[in-house]
């Protein structure tokens, strides 16, 4: 996916060319995609203002995901903010995923089975910003708490 086509699936109205465009944009890390993205925002963004809920009661709103790809535009927008700062305002980034792309180390990992919960300690690749992540999985769809550690 290019920027032209991820601006085309995050402005179309099938909410699963929306869902994948706004990953594409949520786990890039090329400036020059992001930039031409970027370019759109007021459009973006109000256009995903616009967008209408699930119309059946679904385990999970999907606009989280267009909304947090405006997050992370605003992030790339301004140069003092990491893309970090997203984690603790999010619950669907998985730290394995995030470090796969390059954007944080984990530490360690701490396995909680009876409490169906695993734990990762991590680190921003880009701030070291440290972060503590939650994993709860007794829902329909894992959920993950980030928390900024103090520095
Ligand atoms: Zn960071």
């Amino acid at each position: 996916m290019d920027a032209k086509e991820i601006i085309q699936g995050l402005m179309s109205t099938d909410r699963d060319n929306v869902v994948r465009a706004s990953w594409k944009i949520i786990h890039s890390n090329d400036p020059h995609v992001l930039q031409v993205v970027s370019d759109q925002f007021p459009a973006i963004s109000e256009f995903v203002k616009t967008l209408s809920p699930n119309s059946e009661p679904a385990l999970r709103d999907y606009r989280f995901a267009p909304e947090l790809a405006v997050e992370k535009l605003k992030c790339f927008n301004q140069a003092d903010v990491c893309r970090c700062s997203l984690y603790p305002a999010s619950n669907s980034l998985d730290p394995e995923e995030e470090e796969d792309l390059g954007f944080i180390e984990i530490t360690k990992e701490e396995d909680h089975l009876e409490a169906y919960t695993f734990e990762y300690p991590c680190i921003c690749t880009h701030c070291e910003n440290r972060y503590e992540v939650v994993l709860h999985e007794s829902c329909h769809y894992p959920l993950w708490y980030w928390e900024k550690l103090p520095v």
